[in-house]
């Protein structure tokens, strides 16, 4: 609607065009230096009543009183969103590209929340947001979201096959049973028949009806079949959804579902509950040095011997990149941290070769931080914790683990 003195934006007030007389009285419009002014605007003339500012651009003295445009009401927010983009390239020291003004209007807007969150992050570790790193963040983030779609469409397929498959099934046992109820009736219609012509011709419809009936059920009984093999296929395009290609291990997705699982379970059966993150330390280093392929296989030997220390309430999963996030169910956050510890110590001590060129990758090493997951109240509180551990972990020397809230206690660091 419409508010009075309202105009749509963009176009000329008409009124200013016209001869002061005709457009208002004196009684409208009664101080003569306001009228005054009023000719001189039209004429360009009029002065700015105040300097304008990035929040209050200048405004015609005409404009007091009249409803705001669109442009007037939004070129304010729209100065403030643009001057915080420019502080974001600025404050992070990068350049002005397609790219990074793109990653800026959705980290400042809010349209992009887990970028930014994990901008920040960074920024509070006192680490660099370099090109490449948001470019790496970019990447896992689109993969992320791949894998959740596809992960959300497996899900519902899922639930609408056993629907479908429980409606089938149901019609199935129907038919069945009518087609034995018509059989019984059609052999007692056949012992009549010669009676009337009127039964036997029932009884010929009653026979075609069977037959079409039997078809059917058989029809249904194959549709089973098939809707029991796309199950199969959806189980294992679920598994796959949860798999990390690399390593074989659960990726994150499946992680943060078995966190909360995890978390569930060891609430239910009053067990302790310990999450831990390892990274891989210098790990830009082999990839420099030997290539990425190289470098994925060392993924992969990490991911292997840390696998080996998962069973039933140790679940290894890798959280992204050179990554790992474990979720230790019945184990006090010391026997956590002896069990990671042991991993730890048992690749350190391997001397790997790059098969391809027999140059040594010298010692692999990584770093880790674990902490008491139902200590915190949130779940990202916990997972911070431990992520802040594995920071300490790197800062005090990496080759390491760290317990959450004992950063400072050397017994527990070690070298
Ligand atoms: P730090 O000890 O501090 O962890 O040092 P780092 O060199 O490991 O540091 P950072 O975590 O920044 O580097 C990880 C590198 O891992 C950056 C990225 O190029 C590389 N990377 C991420 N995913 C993969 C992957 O799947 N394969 C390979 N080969 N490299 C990857
Ligand atoms: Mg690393
Ligand atoms: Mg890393």
């Amino acid at each position: 609607m419409t508010k009075p003195g309202a105009r749509a934006p963009g176009l000329v007030n008409i009124a200013l065009l016209l001869p002061f007389s005709t457009r208002m009285t004196a009684d409208e419009h009664p101080d003569p230096a306001q009228q005054h002014s009023g000719w001189r605007e039209w004429l360009g003339l009029a002065p700015r009543s105040a300097p304008a500012t990035r929040d209050n651009p200048a405004r015609p003295d005409h404009d007091l009183g009249r409803e705001l445009t669109q442009r007037e009401i939004w070129l304010p927010a729209k100065r403030r969103m643009l001057a915080q983009v420019a502080d974001f390239l600025i404050d992070h020291d990068l350049d002005v590209l397609p790219f990074t003004l793109a990653i800026a209007y959705d980290c400042v807007t809010g349209a992009s929340p887990k970028l930014a969150q994990r901008v920040l992050e960074r920024t509070e570790k006192g680490l660099p947001i370099t090109l490449k790193w948001l470019e790496e963040a970019c990447a896992a983030q689109a993969r992320d979201a791949t894998a959740e779609a596809v992960a959300m469409l497996v899900g519902e397929l899922e639930h609408s096959l056993s629907d479908l498959g429980r409606t089938m099934a149901g019609v199935r046992v129907a038919t069945g049973t009518y087609s034995v109820a018509l059989e019984g009736h059609v052999a007692d219609l056949q012992g009549a028949a010669a009676s009337t012509d009127v039964i036997a011709r029932l009884t010929a419809l009653t026979r075609h009806m069977l037959d079409h009936t039997r078809t059917v059920e058989r029809e249904l009984t194959s549709s089973e079949a098939h809707i029991a093999t796309l199950q199969t296929r959806l189980d294992e395009a679920r598994l796959q959804a949860n798999q990390d290609h690399l390593t074989g291990l659960p990726n994150r997705r499946a992680f943060d579902e078995m966190y909360d699982r995890e978390v569930r379970e060891a609430r239910l059966g009053g067990e302790a509950l310990c999450v831990a993150f390892c990274d891989i330390d210098n790990f830009k280093r082999i990839n420099d040095a030997h290539g990425h392929p190289a470098g994925d296989r060392v993924i992969r030997f990490v991911a292997e011997a840390l696998g080996r220390i998962g069973d039933a309430k140790c679940h290894v999963a890798r959280h992204g990149g050179e990554e790992f996030a474990v979720l230790l169910r019945g184990t006090s956050v010391s026997d956590a941290w002896a069990r990671l510890d042991a991993a730890r110590e048992a690749i350190a001590q391997k001397r790997l070769v790059n098969r391809t060129n027999d140059t040594p990758f010298g010692r692999i090493t990584f770093s880790g931080g674990i902490a008491d997951a139902l200590a915190y109240r949130t779940k990202s509180a916990a997972l911070k914790a431990a992520d802040d551990a594995l920071y300490a972990a790197k800062q005090s020397g990496r080759n390491r683990i760290v317990i959450a809230g004992q950063q400072g206690e050397p017994m527990r660091d070690v070298a």
